[in-house]
């Protein structure tokens, strides 16, 4: 009987494709899925090291696999932890048959050093759900004070259209979410600046909904602006981290809170359904509280739909690992405490506003769909009656709200 396989995956939606790839590649290896990972003969732990937590709970669940697997079974860590710590957590992690890094084929017996490649141009299994992610790039350019990514995933390496194409034609979905480190840029690395524009419109002449993920905001012109509205997901996850301009600079970013609040007025005049997503960065070294004050004063102001916020992580090989001005963890807490809860509250507005509007939806599963303002596994979701069939998109009027999540028939 041939060898079954269970994949773990930890981390971002990057990290999920990534998975996909090690799937596709472990069945066309003739390995087939096991049904639980205490059944499989070889378990794929998929790490992420973006922060402290993300690396606490991937060593507690390659510890708790490792406890849980049958006797025999290999265990096999890989994805970020394992770029980024190689040898150091081979060492650190004796009960892994094998530690390495990402486009290793997983299979191998071995703790043997291994090259590692890019899983990018790699098949991937059909999507159990209909929407997947789909990662058009790898690695990236910037330097962001906080951000280690560039120094573990490398540079950029962008993938070709064709590749990109053929995989979301053999994906065979109604919602494709294009993803990289810094999707705006997708293309410049080989000397094609913009060419996420052509590649908008192409993933669109495919599928009836595609949707972008992690925007720069220097990168968010007029054009890819009139792109994403054309497609008819007008949703702007705009990558800002901060909003106070010298916050900014020591973070190694651009812009600021007044050009933000006024791309984001632009983008509604334009589109008045626009949905808009960020993530932000809290207790940055240096951050005062006139700095905390100018963030909440633009969350009030900006009323995003979906805002999180994260408490900075101190990495190692980073630009901010040394910076002065740290913040105290508990002033942090109270920081994210506030931004949290005010924004919970604009969410939960920005629901209720909603009540007695006609949406169209795409049926995730069983019960469970979403409108062009809620990306998958992210925002909120959309109840909607049972008898809906999966896959399906459907008109639908809004009937109630609560917190995040909406109610619609
Ligand atoms: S854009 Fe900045 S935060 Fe994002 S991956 Fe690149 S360096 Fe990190």
């Amino acid at each position: 009987m041939a060898d079954s396989f269970w994949v773990e995956t930890l981390g971002c939606p990057k990290n999920q494709v990534d998975s996909d790839k090690l799937t596709g590649t472990m069945l066309a290896d003739g390995l087939v899925p096991a049904a639980r990972p205490d059944e499989a003969d070889v378990v794929v732990v998929n790490t992420c090291a973006f922060i402290e937590a993300a690396r606490q709970e991937s060593i507690e669940t390659v510890l708790a696999l490792s406890d849980a697997r049958r006797p025999g079974a290999r265990l096999v860590v890989t994805g970020c932890m394992a770029e980024r710590y190689g040898s150091e957590l081979a060492e650190a992690l004796p009960e892994a048959d094998a530690v390495s890094g990402f486009g290793v084929p997983v299979t191998l017996r071995t703790r043997d050093e291994v090259p590692s490649l890019d899983l990018l141009n790699l098949p991937r299994p059909p999507s159990a759900a209909p929407w997947a992610y789909v990662k058009v790039a790898e690695g990236c350019d910037r330097h962001c004070g906080f951000c280690a990514i560039p120094s573990f995933r490398g540079r950029q390496r962008s993938r070709t259209v064709e590749s990109i194409l053929d995989e979301v034609d053999a994906l065979d979905v109604q919602e494709v979410v294009l993803v990289a480190q810094d999707l705006a840029s997708y293309g410049r690395d080989v000397g094609a600046a913009g060419s996420i524009i052509p590649l908008v419109h192409a993933v669109a002449e495919r599928v009836p909904r595609v949707r972008l993920l992690y925007l720069y905001p220097s990168e968010l012109d007029d054009r890819l602006v009139d792109t994403i509205c054309a497609t008819g997901v007008p949703y702007f996850d705009l990558s800002l981290q901060h909003v106070a301009k010298g916050l900014l600079r020591r973070m190694r970013r651009w812009g600021d809170g007044a050009r933000f609040l006024e791309r984001i007025a632009a983008i509604r005049r334009r589109e008045p359904d626009a949905a808009f997503r960020s993530s932000f960065i809290v207790g940055y070294p240096g951050e005062t509280e006139d700095d905390h004050d100018q963030l909440l004063r633009f969350v009030e102001d900006a009323h995003l739909d979906w805002a999180g916020f994260f408490a900075f992580s101190p990495e190692e090989g980073t630009y901010a690992v040394d910076l002065d001005g740290q913040v105290p963890d508990g002033l942090v807490v109270e920081r994210l405490a506030e931004l949290s809860e005010l924004q919970d509250r604009i969410t939960a507005e920005r629901r209720v506003a909603l009540i007695g509007r006609r949406i169209d939806v795409l049926v995730d599963s069983t019960g469970v769909a979403r409108s062009h303002r809620e990306a998958p596994e992210i925002d909120g979701v959309v109840s909607v009656p049972t008898s809906w069939p999966v896959g399906s998109f459907m008109p639908a009027t809004v009937f109630s709200a609560a917190g995040p999540d909406l109610e619609a028939a």
